[in-house]
């Protein structure tokens, strides 16, 4: 993996960060591990002016392995150890030097190994054989050699510590983009681009997220309020929207408005503006509050994230306009769908129903009557007939019109239905004539009920438009005969029997010829 992001040469117009002042800084913690006390006095006084990058050092004392052990177990940011070589036992220091590379794991702390008998290990066998950083003879390390040394030590340190968190941001940041692409919602993605990047960051989640006028798809905000609008917002931000101008502190809008116009980071003492750069996009920059200077490991950091997600603005975009085209289509479909249904219902109606007078058809009728007589076949069961023909309805239409006659036609219908059962079928054979289906019911039964219908439709004028319109029906009855080869010759015999009831004078019913 490449560092040169980490380590380039700072972009001239963002300052490095002011350095701390020292007392506020922490102090570099550094490890002597002796058993003569007077070492740790003289090692005290030589390193007792050193500053390095404006923080001074701590010295812990240890005054055997087995205590530094401990110790390093439980001070994880020691940066370097002046280690003797011989203490508790003759090789104690070198033990401790395995111990603390290989049990505890620390690759980063620094080891300068200070022995007072070099003549013991020679210095290129031990630096060979062990992973140390420096080897001094406690003769030649001088008060000024001392600092030289811990000074090199904790250059070296410092740089690893770098790389390190480096590497554990750039770890972070593939983890993040994995779980932020995950998500498929500009809201959801947008609250968790600042959740990650307060992550990043070790800060806490004050955090607001803009895009630029004009590239805010439904955020709601009002066009005319500003040059930018809210994506999101965290912590302190959390639900706000509107203008950044009016809704932060002075130099905080500021950074955001020099984030957008130079399209570029900016970064403060206290806050970080940080652009996003997206492809074909509008202008996005994330404000967070780090309460400190971001140093440039932090830095470089924010800018690979923002690199990293600014694609994951693009595929939210296009997401939400395909889940767009997607609804509309689908929307459409049920339309056509239901436009179907009705389409179809309506030819289901006019292939069986009379539009009229909404009884069934000439059609759809002998469909059932047919089943109807299968039926009673099979179940030997009576099956009954009429047909109804209303009397001299020529003149009803010649006297008071057409839509006269029609309005007749449906209150006779209504009638017909006020009479029978609901398992009677009525159906329209043919202009002034209809036919009734009675399953179940003999040949008297069925004259009962159609002399029943003659009377209701004879028995009260039709009211049409206030004027008072006598109709009268005859009725020809049949009952289905197991004999009869089919329900045509059952008709037939309805029929000649209607035909003798308009020769008796009309107004009654006729029974049909028994077979
Ligand atoms: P009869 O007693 O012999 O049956 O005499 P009628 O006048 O009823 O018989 P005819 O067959 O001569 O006349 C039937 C009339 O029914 C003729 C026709 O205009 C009318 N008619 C048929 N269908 C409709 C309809 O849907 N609406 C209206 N208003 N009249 C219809
Ligand atoms: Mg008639
Ligand atoms: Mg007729």
């Amino acid at each position: 993996m490449s560092n040169d992001f980490l380590f380039a040469a700072e972009d001239e117009s963002l300052p490095a960060p002011p350095p701390v002042p020292a007392e506020e800084a922490e102090p570099w913690l550094v490890l002597v591990v002796d058993d003569e006390p007077e070492v740790h006095a003289v090692t005290r006084l030589a390193l007792s002016k050193l500053r390095f990058q404006g923080r001074r050092l701590r010295l812990i004392s240890a005054a055997s392995a087995e205590e530094a052990t401990e110790i390093l177990r439980c001070v994880d940011d020691i940066a370097i150890v002046l280690l003797d070589v011989v203490m508790e036992t003759g090789d104690a220091g070198l033990q401790l030097v395995r111990t603390i590379r290989e049990d505890l794991g620390n690759q980063t702390v620094r080891i300068i190994l200070r022995t007072g008998q070099p003549g013991q290990a020679p210095e290129e066998d031990i630096i060979l054989a062990y992973d140390i950083n420096d080897y001094k003879s406690k003769t030649d390390l001088t008060a000024k050699k001392l600092f030289t040394t811990v000074v090199t030590a904790l250059r070296s340190y410092a740089g690893l510590r770098e790389l390190e968190a480096s590497r554990r941001g750039l770890q972070q940041i593939i983890r993040s983009a994995d779980t932020l692409f995950e998500l498929r919602s500009m809201p959801a993605f947008a609250a968790g681009v600042l959740d990650q990047l307060s992550r990043l960051l070790r800060a806490r989640p004050d955090a607001v997220l803009y895009a630029q006028r004009g590239g805010c798809d439904g955020c709601g905000d009002d066009p005319a309020a500003g040059s930018a609008c809210v994506l999101a917002g965290a912590g302190r931000y959390a639900g706000i929207s509107g203008d950044p101008a009016l809704l932060l502190p002075p130099p905080v809008a500021e950074s955001l408005a020099r984030t957008f116009t130079e399209r570029r980071s900016v970064f403060g003492p206290e806050t970080a503006s940080l652009h996003i750069r997206v492809p074909e996009g509008p202008e996005v920059a994330a404000l967070i509050h780090t309460e400190r200077p971001l140093d440039p490991v932090d830095r470089a950091l924010m800018e690979v994230f923002a690199a990293k997600i600014a694609v994951g603005f693009v595929n939210i975009r296009l997401y939400e306009r395909l889940r767009e085209a997607n609804e509309t289509l689908e929307a459409r479909v049920a339309e056509r769908t239901r436009a179907l249904e009705e389409a179809n219902a309506k030819l289901n109606r006019l292939a069986t129903q009379d539009p009229l007078t909404g009884v069934l058809n000439r059609r759809r009728f002998l469909e059932l009557a047919r089943m109807e007589m299968r039926r009673a076949k099979r179940h030997r069961r009576a099956l009954s007939l009429f047909l109804l023909d209303l009397d001299r309805f020529k003149q009803v239409n010649d006297t008071h019109g057409h839509a006269a006659g029609d309005e007749v036609l449906c209150t006779v219908v209504a009638r017909a239905r006020a009479v029978l059962r609901d398992a009677d079928q009525v159906a329209r054979f043919g202009g002034e004539e209809f036919v009734v289906l009675l399953p179940e019911t003999d040949e008297d039964g069925a004259l009962a009920v159609a002399e029943r219908l003659r009377r209701a439709i004879a028995g009260l004028p039709v009211d049409v438009d206030g004027l008072p319109v006598q109709v009268t029906a005859s009725i020809g009855v049949a009952s289905w005969a197991a004999a009869e080869p089919s329900l045509e010759h059952t008709l037939r015999r309805a029929d000649a029997a209607l035909y003798e009831a308009k020769q008796a004078g009309r107004n009654r019913v006729c029974r049909a010829a028994a077979v």
